[in-house]
């Protein structure tokens, strides 16, 4: 029997120490006004004190230079990392650099093409080069990708690529772009769809812009975080640059999001930890109709009610990520997908009542809840709806259920079968 909710003291030093890290030299740089450029030459020492603790890009494993901690001590890591949207720059896993790296790793693996570790994944892991997923199709629903339209033509030892992505995101400042494409119309998608990696100046590649969305309505051209829309037309790259092998983009795609929907969890809740720590200090200073905020009923059930939702939905989380280092991705698909949405839903809810707190100040930009809010709604949307998770969730679910023409539940006939069963000593009292 073993059932836990320690963290080992070493790694619970490490924690300590990010937490301290992410508080003391990178929350100041979120109210900085500064450039693509300066933002990058600020990370960068900050980056080598990260390796120098041995935590860089730990979502690696060892052969990749990352530590190899598996998924429960990753998650806690993320909990802090999550806290500040610069974090995962100075950590070495920004989306999307970090999944694309593991994706990259996983199809050397796979096809054996060795040279793509230090033409692309190396310089990606350094950090010296930046990448983009381009998955997702203005023109075809991105909740079911085997709608892909965009398209993929051997023409001798070259692909010719056509299509139409966008929400790429950080595609305006890649070096090159992993796209996925149909290679095989004449198979099913999960056989037929592949990953190409495709130079972002290759001939035919146009980013057309950096697509305004809810969380910057006033994004300029080529920024970090900045959701590209993406032209491919008669884009020629070399057949070599086939991530793994044909049709297996989905396969792919599935080994990395698994653990990567563990790190967004972990992440929305140290961002909604930081929402929680500004409801309560309001909550604590401001009077209002003879006493505090803290006292009153329905302040005090906001709080209560963010603290449990929290717990649990860190609860589900890392046990998800647990089963995930016990019994692999595959055998935690259900846990994954109940924590993508319910762990959304839980942000939202927390940074909304911590705005409600705080009222105007809430509102305002003097606070950074707003920034929160906007970005926590697309939490609901990219890697897969909220309705596509539920559906895997109830589906699974629904398994252990067949149709039945008497509820059994049912207490007429459960009363008669107890009546029956118990018959003996029903007698004998009567
Ligand atoms: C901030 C952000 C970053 C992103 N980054 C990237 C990226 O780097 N690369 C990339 O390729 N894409 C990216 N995306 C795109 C994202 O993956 C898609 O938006 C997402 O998959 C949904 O696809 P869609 O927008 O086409 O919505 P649709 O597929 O058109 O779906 C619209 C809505 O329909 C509903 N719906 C869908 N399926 C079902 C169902 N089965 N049952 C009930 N309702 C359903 C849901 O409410 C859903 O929101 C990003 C998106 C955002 C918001």
């Amino acid at each position: 029997m073993s059932w836990s909710f320690e963290t080992d003291v070493d790694f619970q030093e490490k924690l300590d120490w990010m937490d301290e890290f992410v508080r003391q030299e990178i929350f100041p740089l979120e109210v900085l006004e500064v450039s693509h450029d300066q933002l990058v030459q600020l990370l960068r020492p900050l980056q080598q004190q990260v390796k120098a603790q041995g935590l860089w890009a730990a979502h690696l494993g060892p052969e990749l230079g990352g530590a190899g901690f598996g998924q429960v001590k990753l998650g806690l890591m993320h909990e802090i990392i999550g806290l500040s949207p610069y974090a995962p720059f100075v950590f070495g896993n920004n989306a999307p650099d970090s999944g694309n790296a593991e994706m990259l790793a996983l199809g050397i693996e796979s096809s054996g093409r060795l040279e793509q570790r230090e033409r692309w994944l190396e310089p990606l892991l350094d950090g010296t080069l930046r990448s983009g997923f381009s998955m997702t199709e203005p023109n075809s629903a991105g909740s079911d990708p085997r709608l892909i339209t965009t398209t993929a033509d051997r023409d001798g030892d070259e692909w010719v690529i056509n299509g139409h992505k966008w929400f790429t995101t950080n595609g305006s400042i890649a070096d090159f772009l992993i796209v996925m494409a149909v290679t095989n119309p004449a198979v099913h998608p999960y056989q037929g769809i592949s990953m190409i990696l495709v130079p972002t100046n290759t001939p035919g590649v146009t980013v057309i812009r950096d697509v305004p969305t809810m969380e910057r309505p006033q994004i300029h051209f080529g920024e970090i975080g900045g959701h590209s829309e993406i032209t491919y037309k008669d884009v020629r790259v070399p057949y070599e640059n086939l991530i793994g092998r044909e049709g297996e983009g989905f396969r792919l795609a599935q080994l990395r999001l698994g653990p990567g929907r563990i790190h967004h969890c972990m992440r929305w809740l140290g961002q909604s930890r930081r929402a929680f720590d500004m409801m309560c200090e309001r909550a604590s200073s401001r009077f209002t109709h003879g006493s505090m905020l803290s006292d009153k009923q329905t302040v005090q059930n906001w709080i209560a009610e963010s603290f449990s939702e929290m717990k649990a939905s860190r609860l589900m989380t890392l046990e998800a990520a647990w089963k995930i280092d016990k019994y692999g991705a595959e055998q935690a698909k259900v846990d994954i997908a109940s924590i993508k949405y319910f762990g959304a839903k839980v942000l939202h809810n927390v940074i909304d009542r911590a705005i409600q707190v705080n009222g105007s100040l809430g509102y305002s930009c003097d606070l950074p809840l707003e920034s929160m809010y906007r970005a926590a709604r697309a939490a609901r949307i990219y890697d897969g709806p909220d309705e596509v998770h539920k559906q895997t969730v109830a589906r699974q679910v629904l398994k252990g259920f067949k149709q039945v023409e008497i509820p059994s539940e049912y207490i007429p006939t459960r009363k008669a079968q107890a009546e029956l069963k118990f018959a003996k000593y029903l007698g004998v009292s009567n």
